[in-house]
Parts: C-alpha cells; sequence; structure tokens
C-alpha cells in the first residue's frame, strides 16, 4: 500500500486509521473479548515476554481491539504513541502520576474537570507532591506559580464550565523554561479543534467518555505524546496498576470515532447558533462561547482552535432563573454528561462543582444562574425553539 495514513484528512483517518483485519478479512473491526492469548510453544511463549517476539501476552498490557482503538486515536491527533484506558480520569490520574513523585511541585488552572481538581489539590499530596493552582487565562500566574522542582502542568481548555480559554503556546514556554511537562485535558475542544502537541504540550488527555463514543453508552479514556515520554513515563505503571480499558469499550469507541468528525463539527454548528441566541436574551446576563467576539480570550481561542466547540455556558442571574430553565426544557435533558448525540443542560453549582468551596467556585465565576449547555445532534430548529422556550421562562 502506497497511501501513508499519515496524509489523510481526520474523515479518512477515522474511518480507516487503525484497522487490523483479521485472517476473516471482515469488514468492521473485530471485538477480541479475551483476557489472554496462546503460544505455540513454551519457547515462543518464553521470547513473547521478553519482547524479542512480537504478539500479545495479556490484555492488561495490550489487546488487538484496544490497539486499534489507540492506533487511529493516535493517527487522528497526530501523535506518536496513544495508551487507552479505562476513564477519562484514570488517563489523567496515569498521566499526572506518571510525570510527579514525593517532592515535586504541580501547577495547575484553578478551573478544572471536579475530579481532576479533586486528584491534584486532595490526593497528590498524600504523595508529598504540591500543587499551586493559578488563575489559567493570566500567563505572569503562571510564570510566578514555576518552581525549580516543577515537573508538571496541568491544562484544561477550554474549562469545565464556563470555557475560560488558556495560551497552550506560551504556557508550554513557561513550563519548559523549568524543565516542567505539560498535560493537556483536550476533552472540551476534542481532537478534531485542537491540537495541544503541536502548540507544545507534552501529554493529551481524553475523556472518551464524552465526544468519541458521543452517544451516551461507555466510559473510557486515552493519553497521547511521544513514544519516548510515554515509554518512560507511562509503560511500566500502566502494565502493572492495571486501569485497562476493556476490549468491549475500545470497540464501540473505535465506531464512535468513525463519526467523530461528522458529529463534532454538526454539534458545533448548532452550538454556534444557539450562542448568539443565548448571548442576546434578555434573560442573559453573561454568556460564554470561545468563538464569540465577546469570550475573555476570543483572540486565544481563534488562535489555537480550529472550531469553538459543542459547549456553552451562560449566566441568568440566579438559582431560581437557572432552575426555571432547566425545567422548562422539553428536548434538552437535564444531565451533566456532554458530548453526547443528545442536547444536556447541567447547573454545576449544585451538580458537577457542588463539591467546590463557594469562595473558589464564585473566584472562577460560577455563579447560582450559571447554566452549562452541552449541544447534540438534534435538528437546529427544534433546539432552538426549545432554548427559547426556556429563557422565556426563566
Ligand atoms: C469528563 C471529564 C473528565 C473525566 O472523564 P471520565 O471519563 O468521566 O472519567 C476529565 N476531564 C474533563 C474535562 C471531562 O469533561
Amino acid at each position: 500500500m502506497s497511501e501513508d495514513p499519515k496524509t489523510w484528512e481526520a474523515a479518512t483517518r477515522l474511518v480507516r486509521g487503525g484497522t487490523m483485519r483479521s485472517a476473516f478479512n471482515e469488514t468492521s473491526e473485530a471485538l477480541y473479548l479475551t483476557q489472554g492469548f496462546v503460544y505455540d510453544s513454551a519457547e515462543s511463549a518464553v521470547a513473547r515476554f521478553s519482547g524479542e517476539e512480537p504478539g500479545y501476552v495479556y490484555s492488561r498490557f495490550a489487546n488487538p481491539t484496544v490497539e486499534m482503538f489507540e492506533q487511529r486515536l493516535a493517527l487522528l491527533e497526530g501523535a506518536p504513541a496513544c495508551r487507552a484506558m479505562a476513564t477519562g480520569m484514570a488517563a489523567v490520574n496515569a498521566a499526572l502520576m506518571g510525570l510527579v513523585r514525593a517532592g515535586d511541585h504541580l501547577v495547575a488552572g484553578r478551573a478544572l474537570f471536579g475530579s481532576c481538581r479533586w486528584l491534584v489539590a486532595e490526593w497528590l499530596p498524600r504523595f508529598g507532591v504540591e500543587t499551586t493552582f493559578v488563575d489559567a487565562t493570566d500567563l505572569k500566574a503562571w510564570e510566578n506559580a514555576m518552581r525549580p522542582n516543577t515537573k508538571a502542568v496541568l491544562i484544561e481548555t477550554p474549562a469545565n464550565p464556563l470555557l475560560e480559554v488558556t495560551d497552550i503556546a506560551e504556557v508550554s514556554k513557561l513550563a519548559h523554561a523549568v524543565g516542567a511537562k505539560v498535560i493537556v485535558d483536550n476533552v472540551f475542544a476534542t481532537p478534531i479543534f485542537q491540537k495541544p502537541l503541536e502548540l507544545g504540550a507534552d501529554l493529551v488527555v481524553y475523556s472518551a467518555t464524552k465526544h468519541i463514543d458521543g452517544q451516551g453508552r461507555v466510559l473510557g479514556g486515552a493519553v497521547l505524546g511521544s513514544q519516548e515520554l510515554m515509554d518512560e513515563a507511562l509503560r511500566d505503571m500502566l502494565r502493572h496498576t492495571g486501569p485497562s480499558l476493556s476490549p468491549f469499550n475500545a470497540w464501540v469507541l473505535l465506531k464512535g470515532l468513525e463519526t467523530l468528525d461528522l458529529r463534532v463539527r454538526r454539534q458545533t454548528e448548532t452550538a454556534t447558533v444557539l450562542a448568539d441566541l443565548i448571548a442576546d436574551h434578555a434573560k442573559t446576563q453573561r454568556s460564554f462561547y470561545p468563538f464569540r467576539k465577546d469570550h475573555p480570550q476570543y483572540e486565544v481561542a481563534i488562535k489555537q482552535m480550529s472550531g469553538g466547540g459543542s459547549l456553552l455556558a451562560f449566566d441568568l442571574g440566579s438559582r431560581q432563573a437557572a432552575f426555571n430553565f432547566l425545567n422548562a426544557l422539553e428536548i434538552v435533558d437535564i444531565s451533566n454528561n456532554l458530548g453526547d448525540a443528545k442536547s444536556m443542560a447541567t447547573h454545576p453549582p449544585t451538580t458537577t462543582h457542588r463539591s467546590v468551596p463557594e469562595e473558589e467556585r464564585l473566584a472562577i465565576g460560577v455563579t447560582e444562574g450559571t447554566v452549562r449547555l452541552s449541544v447534540g445532534l438534534e435538528g437546529a430548529g427544534d433546539l432552538i425553539r426549545d432554548v427559547s422556550r426556556a429563557l422565556d421562562a426563566a
């Protein structure tokens, strides 16, 4: 075959990348639902275990269906290496644990997905790793937070739930100046609209539960980066701690990737229309969408992203107004998931961010009137009608 998959467009990579056909030449990728593998001889088992003979040993280490998912995602990201994991949090945990040890320091944006925040604020200190939280939109704050023992930097951009945007290229320069590695949680932008590795990041993490599945079925996660860093920071830890993705879930996610480009582009088209509608409505006090000119980091967003994404957030002024909005929706579901084919709205201060102390919540702008909307694949006209009616009711 003379075609190099690396020259393909994203849509082609997503349908064809990583496919390994079995001896039966199936059209759709096979689901290898197996824990282990057998060897032709005792000598062959020795060679497999020592790594001299290529092939699978045990699905905690590698599995053909999981590997097809990893290769397809790596090809889309333009990353040399990818490891899939059971959930997005397993991926964030692995990336962090792989980079730091006792005595090290970490810098993270203060607006983070709830469990990422817990991991960094509550869990890592148990192992002697200290974190400085910064206003992720303030480059001076990032610079001031760096120390000689800073080993990793965690960026979530756009961040949950108000879609704050961090300049990946500039923060990467500041981190690299003290020898720290940069991890970017790229869930909100998706691999379709943002390529952190090209901007200078060292590791990219995904919750595949979100847009990559995109149909509300399975949990999954992934870490991507250079072969060298992935081998050094993650390989042995993953083998021996076992956050492995089930082959069944890998198969679902592999098929999810086939339509990722289509879905995310359509969801973003509708989100763009809804963002304007929401911003212009009298009940809206503030609204946030990275590709609207009134977004505080609009310039950074258009520099590093090629699309605004499927999420938006807005402030209706009070908890009651936010609840009135949610309760008046007839098509959009009240749910905390995101990236799904079904549109979903949530009230972060009483759900996803309820464990964040009120003072910190307000510091990151998550007021009582905040609503986050994940735009799905329903017809735009129906969503416009549903959201308009709910805004009127707020
Ligand atoms: C959902 C999410 C995670 C965690 O992913 P799970 O698959 O739920 O474990 C991490 N980061 C961000 C930004 C997310 O949206």
